[in-house]
């Protein structure tokens, strides 16, 4: 991409149709359908890996068919909570940690409607670690898409409830003491309909998991793990944002190989483990809530 397309999306106006053909916006149709060109370019830092699952989600809504006024996108606050605001849903940008509460009122109200909240780690985890519970237990309707870059990257490289053990950051210059947690774990064992994992580097599993998770019925959680080179790389000399992104693809082994391992093998693993852990089917909550006023309303008990 050079300058000049990120100069002419910058002075873009309102008529996002004048854009030349071969203008990079334009490759893909449905990228160009469902992103807000006029919005860009995004403030992400170059080369942050935030952006490919924007356009893993975009390309699983589609492939879902769903009508954009049938979708709706909440956000807290941080880098990855910027991401609603380029794409052309209904959106609603909270405050930080409660895009969960938030878009719980908006499913009860809504529940035709297909919620996803957006967030980063510290978003979903650490302020927002009391909603993602109880979002969980509940089996809300609700996908939660949790972009774990093991810091918080728009505040200034704090740490985080990801941050690996041992890691720098600006909070934990002589290396975090706090063990991180296990997301898709913590997700399940409070009692997630549908969890699954996969890394910025590969793509199109995110598309595939993207897609299962909206689909359920129930409460879905996808952890997208992402690389923050200006702050984490930096703070833990990790080299460039294609370095980190090389580690994801050399550091990560899909559930299928995991299995395989013998049982030492498994214990002493440090790699991410991609892949599908959850998927079952419970009441999911707007129903049984529906039911209640049913049950409620014909005087019953
Ligand atoms: Fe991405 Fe980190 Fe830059 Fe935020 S600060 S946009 S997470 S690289
Ligand atoms: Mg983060």
């Amino acid at each position: 991409m050079s300058d000049q397309h990120i100069l002419d999306a910058a002075t873009l106006k309102a008529d996002e149709a004048a854009l030349p053909s071969e203008n990079w916006f334009e490759r893909s149709e449905t990228l160009a359908k469902l992103r807000k060109n006029k919005k860009f370019p995004t403030i992400w830092c170059s080369g942050c890996g935030i952006g490919i699952v924007m356009g893993a989600l975009i390309r699983a809504i589609d492939h879902l068919g769903l009508d954009n006024n049938n979708v709706a996108l909440v956000a807290g606050i941080g880098c990855t909570a910027r991401m609603p605001v380029y794409m052309d849903f209904n959106t609603l940008h909270t405050t930080h940690g409660r895009a969960l509460a938030f878009a719980t009122g908006l499913k009860i109200a809504r529940p035709d409607m297909k919620v996803i909240a957006i967030m980063g780690d510290g978003d979903a985890l650490a302020i927002g670690g009391n909603h993602f519970i109880h979002a969980a237990r509940r089996n809300l309707g609700i996908t939660a898409l949790v972009v774990n870059n093991s810091i918080y990257g728009m505040t200034g490289g704090q740490y985080s409830p990801t941050t690996p053990l041992g890691s720098k950051a600006t909070t934990a210059p002589y290396g975090n003491i706090e063990p991180p947690f296990p997301v898709c774990q913590l997700a399940e064992a409070a009692g997630a309909s549908y969890v699954a994992r996969s890394t910025v580097y590969h793509a199109l599993e995110l598309d595939k998991f993207l897609t299962e998770a909206i689909a359920k019925d129930g409460f879905s959680v996808i952890e997208a793990v992402s690389y923050c080179h200006t702050t984490f790389g930096r703070l833990n000399k990790l080299g460039t944002a294609a370095d980190m992104m090389r580690t994801l693809k050399d550091n990560s082994i899909s559930q299928t190989v995991f299995q395989a391992l013998s049982p030492e093998a498994k214990a002493a693993n440090t790699k991410i483990v991609r892949g599908n852990f959850v998927n079952i089917d419970r009441p999911q909550y707007t129903q049984s809530y529906s039911n209640l006023i049913t049950r409620v309303q014909a005087g019953m008990k």
